[in-house]
């Protein structure tokens, strides 16, 4: 169940979100979204995506969680009111080690293989992930997506 995995991700990441003062909304239109996937490899990919919002959205930032079934493809939308990337950084932030301009992020810590490890898993899953910025979207906006499962075969 997607809900579970993106709430159980929220808490784990609440208390960062408050020391920030950020805002985290969390909505879905449908209680049942299943999907084949390792449960703790898909809260990782939450959590990567997540932690990127919290780190790169400064003090009383909004982050808008929300999950989805559309012609049966689960989503997962993280949109952060953030720094945003800049344009020519975007096809690159996937690749192992990639930082948009280190000194902007040097202070920040990391090591830049957060979304490299989520693509990785996305793609073991079938699923994918994307990252947009500019243009029309204010701060950043990723989408994870993966089949859906009826529920019934869920379990066999
Ligand atoms: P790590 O996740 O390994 O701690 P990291 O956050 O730097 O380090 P990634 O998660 O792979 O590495 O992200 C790569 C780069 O993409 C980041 O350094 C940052 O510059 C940029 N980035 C990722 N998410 C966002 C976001 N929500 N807003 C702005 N920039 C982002
Ligand atoms: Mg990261």
């Amino acid at each position: 169940n997607v809900n579970e995995i993106v709430e159980n991700a929220i808490l784990k990441l609440d208390v960062s979100a408050k020391n920030k003062k950020q805002q985290i909304d969390y909505h879905t239109s449908e209680e049942d979204l299943t999907v084949f996937a390792d449960i703790d490899k898909l809260e990782q990919v939450v959590l990567n995506v997540l932690s990127n919002a919290i780190k790169y959205t400064a003090e009383a930032g909004k982050i808008h969680i929300e999950t989805k079934n559309e012609n049966d493809v689960v989503k997962i939308i993280i949109h952060d009111n953030g720094i945003g990337i800049p344009s020519k950084d975007l096809p690159r932030i996937f690749e192992r080690f990639y930082r948009v301009d280190k000194a902007r992020t040097r202070e920040l810590g990391g090591t830049g293989l957060g979304l490299s490890i989520a693509k990785q898993i996305m793609e073991a899953h079938d699923g994918k992930i994307e990252l947009f910025s500019g243009e029309g979207i204010t701060g950043t906006k990723a989408i994870i997506t993966l089949p859906a499962v009826e529920k019934a075969f869920a379990s066999v």
